[in-house]
């Protein structure tokens, strides 16, 4: 970018924006020059079987043809456009055992991006299970996803959404050390420079685990009965209440009030520790993702991202298009 016409005060700011946005970001904003990458597998389009990601039909002829990604011919035209940064195709939320088909052109991709000085973050769908496939390698799958208040499961898009696509519970233990196990092997074979979360949400779980966890929460508050009216908390039942309802109230109910503080922590807490163990497999490693902040300050998180976790952690904005 050149300034030698700007005047000082415009370059300062710029300067000082650009510092700003460095506390947040682990890139540098001022050379970073981003582009979208092709992040769905072609089993994704598939299944599917109608359009989706980018505009593009499920169904056509020449899906296939069109996903050959992992030549060299994209990272070498990003190259001479300018362009030196994108995510890319890793891991849509299938199970390893289907997704790690592709990971050969995964790889060879990398290393063409690599080879035309661009950077690389391995696309990880945080809000999907996909039952069908991956029942067959995680048999126990009923018990990693989330279920809504009438004891269905959640499915991602919400109730009319896709009904091959479960949404994770965050208390889940073995999806969230499944989900870093994706991470290791992007940053290590896979190669990649770091992470993006796709999706990053919190649909509403009702199961025995997370009942047991927000009673847990609860029976740290001190002096109950000045907040909840009563003294003991422990059979206090997770809020039942339409999503689209807490939209247009205001949240007075002290359990809801609590209720969306402890989701807060959940997805805050869960967020820290993805970052971690990312950093612990490599230092330098990129973490960012795609979420959906909240509303307003009385709304429970629907979907959330955490300050404390967004201080160390890349929000990749361009992002936020990629809901699939
Ligand atoms: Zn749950």
């Amino acid at each position: 970018m050149k300034t030698m016409n700007m005047k000082p005060f415009a370059v300062a700011l710029l300067v000082s924006c650009a510092a700003q946005a460095a506390q947040f970001v682990e890139i540098d904003p001022l050379t970073t020059r981003w582009t979208f990458g092709a992040h769905e597998p072609y089993t994704m389009y598939r299944r599917v079987g109608n359009h989706c990601t980018g505009g593009i039909d499920g169904n056509a002829q020449w899906v296939k043809p069109w996903l050959d990604w992992w030549d060299e011919h994209a990272p070498e035209k990003m190259e001479e456009l300018g362009l030196n940064f994108l995510h890319s195709r890793f891991y849509k939320g299938m199970g390893w055992e289907v997704e790690k088909k592709d990971f050969p052109g995964v790889q060879k991709f990398v290393r063409n991006c690599h080879k035309h000085g661009v950077k690389a973050l391995a696309y990880v769908q945080f809000c999907t299970l996909y039952p069908e496939v991956m029942r067959a390698e995680i048999p126990d799958i009923d018990n990693w996803a989330s279920i809504d208040f009438m004891g269905r499961k959640n499915l991602y898009g919400g109730y009319n959404g896709q009904y091959f696509r479960w949404a994770p519970c965050l208390t889940c233990k073995e999806w969230e050390e499944y989900t870093k196990r994706m991470c290791t092997i992007a940053l290590t074979d896979g190669g990649f420079d770091g992470i993006m979360f796709d999706n990053v949400f919190d649909m509403p779980c009702y199961c025995d685990r997370c009942q047991k966890a927000f009673r847990a929460y609860l029976s740290k508050i001190k002096n109950p009965a000045e907040r909840f009216g009563f003294d003991d908390l422990r059979y206090m039942l997770l809020p039942r209440l339409d999503m689209s309802r807490l939209r247009d109230m205001d949240v007075k109910d002290p359990v809801l009030q609590a209720w969306a503080l402890w989701r807060c922590g959940l997805m805050n807490g869960l967020l820290m520790r993805l970052r971690e163990h990312i950093k612990s497999v490599k230092a330098d490693a990129i973490v960012s993702g795609n979420p959906t902040a909240l509303a307003r300050a009385s709304l429970p998180p629907r979907r959330t991202w955490p300050s404390s976790a967004r201080r160390s952690t890349s929000s990749s904005c361009s992002a936020r298009t990629s809901r699939s």
